[in-house]
C-alpha cells in the first residue's frame, strides 16, 4: 500500500519560535518504520507546501497526517484537498488533538482517527484497509461508517514498549535534513528516549494523552538510537530526559566508551537538574551544550498556580549548575492572563538578573485535553484554533488587552546584548546566530502583530475551518 504521512504547517508568517527551532517529524517518521511492508513517504509542509504536487508524484492509497491544537484547521483543509484529489484516498489524522478532542474530526473528509499512540493501532489498520477487511476490529480508532456516523472501537489499555519502537525511516526526510535545527545546530537531529511525564502541570497535556504513564528506552537502546544518527548534533525531544539517573548515567558512560563524539541538546525540568549537579557535569564532558528548560515563572506564586510541582529556588540552583558548566540555557516562561504589570515586571527582572540569554515567553493557553480547559471551558473567548497558539491570548485579561500585549512583546525585548557577545567570543554562537536571533526577538516585540489575531481586538475573521 501507499501511505502519504503529511506534517502540516501553520505557523505565522508573523509570529512564533520558527527562527529557534525547526525539529523533524519524529513522530511521523516512527509511524511509518511501523509499516515495513508498505511503501511509504513523508512530506513536510512546513518546508513544502505542494500537497498536490506531492498527491500526483506519488499517488498514494491512504494519507494520514497529525494534529496540535492550533493545526486543526490546516489539517482539515489537507484532508479536504486529498478527497477532492481522489475520493478513494483513505485518510487518517492522529496526534494530541485528535486523540483528546476528535469530534473535531467528525467530518466526511475523515475516514479514521487514530487515538492515542500509533504503535498501538497503525499497522492493524493499514493492513484492515490494505486488505479490505473492516475496521470493526481496529482497536484506538474512530472510524466513520457507510452511513456518515463515527464509531468508536475498544481502547487497549497496553502501552508502548519503548525498546520494541522501530528505529524511525529517516530515510523518508533526507531531502529536508539541511533545514532541520535546534538554536544553532544545523543539521540536527531529534531523538526521543521516553514517552509522558508523571508530573501534572495545569496548561499540559502531556499526562492526558499518554494516560498518565512514563515509558522509557533502555540505556542500551538508546545507543543504538545515537549511533544509527548521521548528524553532529543531536536534540533529546523527550519532555524531561534526565528523569531517570541511573539511565542517563549510563547512557553518558556508555556514549564515552565508545567513543561518540557529537553535540547533545535536551529538554529538562529543572529539580532534574538541581539533584543531579553531577550528572550535567558529566553530560557536559560528552557534548552537551544547550537545554530547554522549563522555568515557567519568576516566583513561586506563578509556579505554585500552574502546579509545576517546584520552586524558584530549585529554579535559580539549576540555573546556576548550568550556567557553571557553561551550558547554553533556553528558558521558557508562561505569562499568565491575570497578569498585572507589576507581574510583568518582576519577570523582566528575574530574566534580566538570572542572565538567561534565549527566552520563550508563552501565554498562558487552556489547550483542549489538560485541567486547564476542563477548569476555564466557560471563560474561553473563542473556540477559534487558530488563536491557541499560545501567543495570543483566548481568556479574559486583568489589564486592558492593547497593554497586556504591549507588556508581553515587551518581554522579547532585547535590552543589553553584553551575554551574546560573550557566547559569540566563546564560539558558541556566531554572529549570523545573533543576527537570526535578532530578526526574531524584533518581530516578537511589536505588540501590534499581536492584535490581529486576538480573539477581540483582531479586525480579520480568522475562523478560516473547511465548515
Ligand atoms: S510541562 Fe513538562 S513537567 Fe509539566 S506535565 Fe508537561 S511534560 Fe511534565
Amino acid at each position: 500500500m501507499r501511505i502519504l504521512l503529511v506534517q502540516p504547517d501553520y505557523f505565522s508568517k508573523n509570529l512564533g519560535f520558527r527562527l529557534l527551532a525547526l525539529p523533524e517529524p519524529l513522530h511521523l517518521e516512527v509511524v511509518a518504520a511501523s509499516v515495513p511492508d508498505h511503501d511509504v513517504c513523508i512530506l513536510d509542509m512546513r518546508l513544502d507546501g505542494n500537497l498536490e504536487a506531492a498527491l500526483k508524484k506519488f499517488w498514494p492509497e491512504m494519507v494520514a497526517v497529525t494534529a496540535l491544537t492550533p493545526e486543526v484547521y490546516a489539517v482539515q483543509n489537507i484532508l479536504l484537498q486529498v478527497k477532492a484529489f481522489s475520493s478513494e484516498i483513505f485518510t487518517v489524522v492522529g496526534g494530541h488533538h485528535a486523540t483528546l478532542l476528535p469530534e473535531d474530526f467528525f467530518i466526511a473528509q475523515v475516514d479514521a482517527i487514530a487515538v492515542g499512540e500509533a504503535e498501538l493501532m497503525f499497522e492493524d489498520l493499514v493492513r484492515a484497509v490494505a486488505y479490505r477487511r473492516g475496521l470493526g476490529g481496529v482497536c484506538n480508532i474512530i472510524w466513520q461508517d457507510r452511513n456518515g456516523q463515527f464509531v468508536r472501537n475498544r481502547l487497549t489499555k497496553s502501552h508502548v514498549n519503548m525498546d520494541a519502537v522501530p528505529l524511525p525511516r529517516r530515510d523518508l526526510t533526507e531531502a529536508y535534513r539541511n533545514e532541520y535545527f535546534f538554536l544553532f545546530d544545523k543539521p540536527d537531529t531529534s531523538v526521543a528516549t521516553s514517552r509522558g511525564c508523571p508530573y501534572r502541570c495545569k496548561f499540559c497535556s502531556v499526562h492526558e494523552f499518554y494516560r498518565g504513564q512514563t515509558n522509557q528506552m533502555t540505556s542500551e537502546r538508546v545507543l543504538s538510537e545515537i549511533s544509527a544518527v548521521s548528524t553532529a548534533h543531536i536534540t533529546f525531544v523527550d519532555d524531561n530526559f534526565l528523569m531517570n539517573t541511573r539511565r542517563e548515567n549510563a547512557i553518558a558512560d556508555m556514549i564515552r566508551s565508545e567513543g561518540i563524539k557529537k553535540r547533545y541538546s535536551m529538554e529538562c525540568r529543572t529539580d532534574s537538574i538541581a539533584r543531579h549537579p553531577e550528572l550535567v557535569e558529566k553530560w557536559v564532558n560528552i557534548g552537551l551544550y544547550a537545554v530547554l528548560l522549563g522555568l515557567e515563572g519568576g516566583s513561586d506564586k506563578t509556579l505554585k498556580g500552574i502546579n509545576k510541582s517546584c520552586t524558584i529556588d530549585t529554579n535559580n540552583r539549576a540555573i546556576r549548575i548550568l550556567q557553571d558548566n557553561g551550558v547554553i540555557i533556553w528558558g521558557a516562561f508562561i505569562v499568565d492572563p491575570e497578569w498585572t504589570e507589576d507581574d510583568f515586571r518582576q519577570l523582566r527582572d528575574y530574566v534580566r538578573e538570572k542572565q538567561i540569554t534565549h527566552t520563550q515567553y508563552t501565554i498562558l493557553t487552556p489547550l483542549p485535553g489538560t485541567s486547564l480547559y476542563r477548569s476555564r471551558y466557560e471563560d474561553l473567548l473563542t473556540h477559534d484554533y487558530s488563536c491557541f497558539d499560545t501567543l495570543h491570548v483566548v481568556l479574559p485579561t486583568r489589564l486592558p488587552r492593547d497593554v497586556f500585549y504591549q507588556n508581553f512583546a515587551d518581554l522579547y525585548r532585547q535590552r543589553d546584548i553584553g551575554p551574546y557577545y560573550d557566547l559569540v567570543q566563546a564560539g558558541k554562537m556566531t554572529i549570523e546566530d545573533c543576527k537570526r536571533g535578532k530578526i526574531m526577538l524584533d518581530t516578537m516585540s511589536d505588540w501590534e502583530r499581536y492584535i490581529e489575531k486576538d480573539p477581540i481586538l483582531g479586525t480579520k475573521n480568522l475562523y478560516n475551518t473547511i465548515c
